[in-house]
């Protein structure tokens, strides 16, 4: 069996840990944490920790390894048209497909999620909001909306969660409504002692003020 793929998007998580290892052999070649290109392992393991029972084998490729995607009118140009067009899309991604560099998205469940989303958006963008976090007073949401809270407490060495608001009603830009994130609270290296009181100050307890 054979897959070809690139970095990002569905499926990311799922060909790291199958194929790649839990970090970017790319970017750490000499990890120990990688699985090393051009080498197979026999003992690959789905996300469950189930038993691939198949050999696994990462061939990392470039798209200036060949010229397979040429313009057949301008053979000469190589693959330079295709680059250009790869170009086109938002930097991190640009960066991350043309270097075959899988660290980008690491870690992430939610590949789309895009911190630079708001960013560089011409100045007569009149579409909705774009940011990933928006604050209540700037959301359009009521606080009689149904909110909730996600969180990792990260077995002690780092933090994340997330205050949402679910869901506004249908608009045209978003036909099944929108689920906002309103707060995002983001400790690295934290102490899991002080994280409870932590998390109830800042999303729970109601703001006086
Ligand atoms: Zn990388």
């Amino acid at each position: 069996m054979r897959l070809a793929t690139n970095p990002g998007n569905i499926g990311h998580s799922w060909h790291m840990k199958v194929f790649i290892g839990d970090e970017c052999p790319h970017c750490k070649p000499n990890s120990e944490r990688i699985k090393k290109p051009f080498t197979i392992y026999d003992d690959a393991v789905f996300g469950d920790g189930t038993r691939v029972n198949h050999s696994a084998e990462f061939i990392p490729g470039r798209v200036t390894d060949h010229t397979l995607f040429a313009d057949p009118e301008n053979l000469a140009a190589g693959n330079a048209p295709y680059i250009r067009k790869l170009e086109l899309q938002k930097p991190a991604l640009a960066k991350a497909l043309k270097e075959g560099c899988w660290a980008q998205f690491q870690g992430q469940y939610f590949t789309c999620w895009d911190e630079a989303r708001d960013q560089d958006l011409p100045n007569d963008y009149r579409g909705p909001d774009l940011r990933m976090v928006i604050p209540f007073a700037e959301a359009p949401v009521e606080w009689w909306y149904p909110h909730f809270t996600g969180t990792d407490w990260g077995v002690g060495s780092s933090q994340a969660a997330s205050y949402l608001c679910v869901r506004t009603p249908a608009d045209g830009w978003f036909p099944n409504g929108r689920v906002y994130v309103l707060k995002e609270f983001c400790r690295p290296d934290s102490y899991i002692d002080e994280y409870p009181a932590e998390f109830l100050r800042r999303f729970v307890i109601p703001e006086l003020d």
